[in-house]
């Protein structure tokens, strides 16, 4: 059995990774960034199915905009799951706020990693560093595109993301020594949330059932399940085939907003009776951007079919994701669970 640092334990995907690699019987030392939070990380644990990991499980100071702290975590792993990253619901005041712990984050582990002896880190980024910035096209995405850093209208995040994972490639190439890269993109990933402090992508569904949509941009979205985003990332840590091999997470194709309310309305009954049926106009959308700032992020995605496709994990790695429709409603029955 191995030990596996794992950035940023308080994170959804990172909490589903840290379940996963301790049913496998692996041991976990996480890092958050105020330690205060170890009681809340070991209860979504619990709340996701987890016998008590005893010294398995350890907790570590660090943040990403700062040296401290990530040398003890990364001693003695044989892997890192680097998950850590701000992704918050909205804009920041400065893009900054993001690129820079994003990117310098992701040096501070990889170098902390290289000199630890660390043989293979497996970072989160994002369909963000993939899909941006190009055309409308209907070929379908892969991890052969990079999001384009000089096309129009890239949020903040998606800078951030597409940044930090080109920064991490760099590194590895120029002084990565023995350390080995692999990566994974997720697109909007869905599934259990295990606590009340959940991921932003949960606001798809959240947000349609909850009544805070009440009418639905003409949106599309590649959907993942999270505990298939967190099974891909083990299955990149140990494949020799996914060294230095970036990974596309999606379940199938892209699929309208619209589609996902319909399954909510179908599959969760009285549940579902705030789910919106209407969608709107893109000119509607547009006025109501003037009065609500953030809005203005989904414009430039408006009725934009955006394909995308996730053979390679399939392929290389027998990756097998479960399919999004499972994903939405595990999602909506696990928020109903915790009444949130
Ligand atoms: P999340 O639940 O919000 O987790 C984000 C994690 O990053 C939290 O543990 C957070 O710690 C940590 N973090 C943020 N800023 C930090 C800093 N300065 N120093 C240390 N830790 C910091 O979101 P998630 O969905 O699990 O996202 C995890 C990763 O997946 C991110 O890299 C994100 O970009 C990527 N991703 C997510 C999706 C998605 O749809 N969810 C899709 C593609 C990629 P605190 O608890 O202390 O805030």
């Amino acid at each position: 059995m191995s030990t596996i640092l794992v950035t940023g334990g308080s994170g959804f995907i990172a909490a589903h990774s840290i379940l996963q690699l301790l049913g496998q019987g692996h041991a976990v030392r996480t890092t958050v960034r105020n330690l205060a939070r170890e009681p809340e990380v070991r209860a979504m644990l619990k709340a996701g199915g987890a016998a008590d990991p005893g010294p398995r499980l350890s907790f570590f100071a660090a943040d990403l905009t700062a040296d401290k702290g990530w040398a003890e975590a990364a001693e003695g792993c044989d892997y890192a799951l680097h998950v850590a990253s701000p992704f918050p619901a909205g804009l920041p005041k400065d893009e900054n706020e993001l690129i820079v712990p994003a990117r310098d984050g992701a040096l501070r582990v990889l170098r902390a990693a290289r000199d630890a002896g660390v043989k293979r880190v497996v970072m989160t980024s994002s369909f963000a560093a993939i899909g941006y910035g190009h055309p409308v096209r209907k070929q379908p995405f892969d991890e052969t595109d990079w999001t384009n850093l000089d096309g129009d209208d890239l949020s903040p995040y998606t800078k951030s993301k597409t940044i930090a994972e080109r920064a991490a490639w760099d590194f590895i190439a120029r002084e990565g020594g023995a350390l080995e890269l692999s990566v994974v993109n997720p697109v909007g990933v869905l599934g259990p949330v295990l606590g009340p402090d959940f991921s932003t992508s949960i606001q798809i569904v959240k947000g349609l059932i909850d009544g805070s949509v009440p009418a639905m941009p003409k949106l599309s979205f590649g959907l993942v399940d999270v505990r298939d985003v967190a099974d891909l990332h083990i299955r990149a840590m140990t494949d020799p085939a996914a060294k230095g091999e970036r990974f596309l997470a999606i379940a199938g194709d892209y699929v309208w907003m619209r589609d996902i309310a319909k399954l909510l309305k179908a599959r969760l009954g009285k549940a579902a009776a705030r789910v919106p049926t209407r969608q709107l106009p893109n000119w509607l959308v547009f006025i109501a951007a003037m009065r609500m700032p953030e809005l203005k992020l989904v414009l430039p995605e408006l009725g934009k079919e955006k394909h995308a496709t996730g053979e390679k994990a399939i392929r290389l790695l027998g990756w097998q994701p479960r399919s999004w429709e499972q994903s939405a409603v595990d999602t909506a029955e696990s928020l109903a669970r915790l009444d949130a």
